[in-house]
């Protein structure tokens, strides 16, 4: 069984015209229920993996096709930059203005997202009321990020 402890995972958005390589451990795997994420996903919530170090993640396609939006109607009250693929609008990875070192990768456009199993949950008082809590992860009501 694979794991996302070590290694480079590689990742794309849907229609294939971005890829990227993600290395190193993340410091976290979680999945977001904020309005923010679900309102971008359109989706019940967002699966992330969360790294240390921007370099951690290197766009090997597709650079030019990356479209950049800030956002920063989110519920922690941070801006924070999506990043998505131009064609065919994949999230692909966020980096929040809050603290320069961290890139968010989403996880579902990994092509080994099993290795990425949520240990948290942020924003559980916005998960929607039909959605299992997983049993083994810490449910936290915000998102915190490390220090800078
Ligand atoms: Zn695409
Ligand atoms: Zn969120």
């Amino acid at each position: 069984m694979s794991t996302a402890t070590h290694s480079t995972q590689t990742g794309s958005c849907q229609c294939g015209a971005v890829s990227y390589n993600l290395t190193g451990t993340p410091l976290s795997s979680f999945l977001c229920h904020c309005t923010n994420c679900r309102k971008f996903t359109g989706s019940t919530y967002q699966a992330n993996a969360m790294y240390a170090g921007r370099d951690s993640l290197v766009v090997t396609k597709g650079k030019d096709n990356l479209s950049v939006c800030a956002y920063n109607n989110t519920t922690s009250g941070n801006t924070i930059r999506r990043h998505f693929c131009k064609t065919c609008g994949s999230p692909l990875f966020i980096y929040p203005d809050a603290n320069a070192g961290i890139v968010v990768v989403m996880s579902g456009g990994l092509d080994d997202p099993a290795a990425f199993a949520p240990t948290r949950e942020c924003f559980v008082k916005d998960r929607l009321a039909w959605v299992t809590p997983i049993e083994a992860a810490q449910f936290e009501t915000v998102q915190s990020l490390p220090r800078k």
